[in-house]
């Protein structure tokens, strides 16, 4: 009998409560086709916070990076807590603990329509750049450091140009070594260093606003995006917006190197959403299909594959939560694509 993987779930706060809720039966029908997997449910977000005081102690942390092989996870985010201390504590803390270098983002139309076929993966570095949150803020005077290390880079990079060469299609990477001269100096050295090492990919590096003005332009003749921390969040977010917004967007981040045992974490490109929240409005699609990376990345290809298909499928046929346009609930929505796995 195959060791059963362990799955920490962490619903988290507002919206993502909700789009676990409809992810959780995915996992159930993984099993049921044979699956091993121990699903942990824990409870870290606001709610946790504000009854205990505690966002992810080290005892928590510890448990999860040595305890589990990858985490589902929803959104964080409270009103009550305005700061966003708990889910910089949380996200940021098991992003950057777990040394979850790579998040890939990918952005696919999610079912037939006019115009060329989007099919868009962002490969955004996920745990330094200007979001590693070192910095001051003195009268008069901010600074937000931006560290870029080149074992960052290169894992990154070389995860980039490993899968634009399994799916044969262009790498572009973002940058603007033009201004950023010595951290983006090393993504561009590093980014040619790479290109020479892998001739079978046809890679090109752009300048970020350029890039930008392309993309709006004609984003079907884009592949494979890759960037740093910073421009990687405001370039997935785009690219979310051309197939459907926020709501049904996936993302999954992994530690190519392993150093530890719990690898991997997928999650929605969402936030907690708090001015929907608790009204059953909330899309599960980006959820669903965080869920079926995640699917990937254990290596369950079938399942994935079926996953995809199903929310293709019930988009294809006119199930539609508000955001989208229709008026299926969330539960619903998450009904309506489970009634196509078989
Ligand atoms: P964060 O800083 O965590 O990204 P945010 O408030 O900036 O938080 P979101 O929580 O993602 O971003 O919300 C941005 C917008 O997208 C809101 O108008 C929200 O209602 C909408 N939105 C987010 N998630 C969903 C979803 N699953 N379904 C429908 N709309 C959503």
């Amino acid at each position: 009998m195959d060791i059963p993987v362990s799955i920490a779930l962490i619903p988290g706060d507002g919206a993502g409560g909700e789009v676990m809720a409809e992810a959780i039966p995915c996992l159930e029908w993984a099993r049921s086709r044979g699956r091993e997997v121990e699903l942990l449910p824990l409870p870290y977000g606001a709610e946790h916070f504000l009854a205990t005081g505690e966002t992810l102690s080290d005892s928590a942390f510890a448990d999860l990076r040595d305890g589990c092989d990858a985490i589902l996870f929803g959104a964080v985010g409270d009103p009550r807590l305005p700061d966003g201390r708990h889910a910089e504590e949380i996200l940021l803390r098991l992003r950057q603990g777990l040394d979850l270098t790579v998040n890939l983002r990918p952005c696919r139309a999610l079912a037939p329509g006019p115009g060329p076929a989007l099919d868009i993966e962002v490969f955004r570095e996920n745990t330094e750049g200007p979001y590693c949150l070192e910095g001051s803020t003195e009268p008069g005077r901010a600074v937000d450091l931006a560290i870029h290390t080149e074992p960052a880079v290169r894992r990154l990079l070389e995860a980039a140009f490993q899968g634009a060469a399994a799916r044969r299609r262009p790498l572009t990477l973002a940058h603007k070594a033009n201004v950023l001269k010595h951290g983006h100096g090393l993504w561009l050295r590093v980014f040619e260093e790479l290109r020479k090492a892998h001739p079978e990919v046809t890679a090109r590096a752009m300048h970020a606003d350029a890039l930008l003005c392309a993309l709006v332009q004609n984003p079907g003749a884009f592949g494979v995006i890759a960037a740093d921390n910073y421009l990687g969040d405001l370039i997935s977010d785009l690219c979310a917006a051309f197939i459907g917004g926020m709501g049904v967007a996936p993302s999954i981040s992994w530690a190519p190197h392993r150093p530890f045992r719990c690898a991997a974490l997928a999650e929605p490109v969402h936030g907690s959403a708090p001015d929907i929240a608790g009204q059953g409005r909330a899309n599960p699609v980006g959820m669903i299909l965080s869920t079926a990376l995640l699917f990937r990345h254990l290596g369950w290809e079938p399942e994935a594959g079926a996953l995809e298909v199903a929310v293709s499928d019930a988009l294809a046929n006119g199930a539609k939560t508000r955001d989208l346009g229709g008026t299926h609930s969330t539960a619903a929505m998450g009904k309506a694509i489970r009634d196509r796995l078989t």
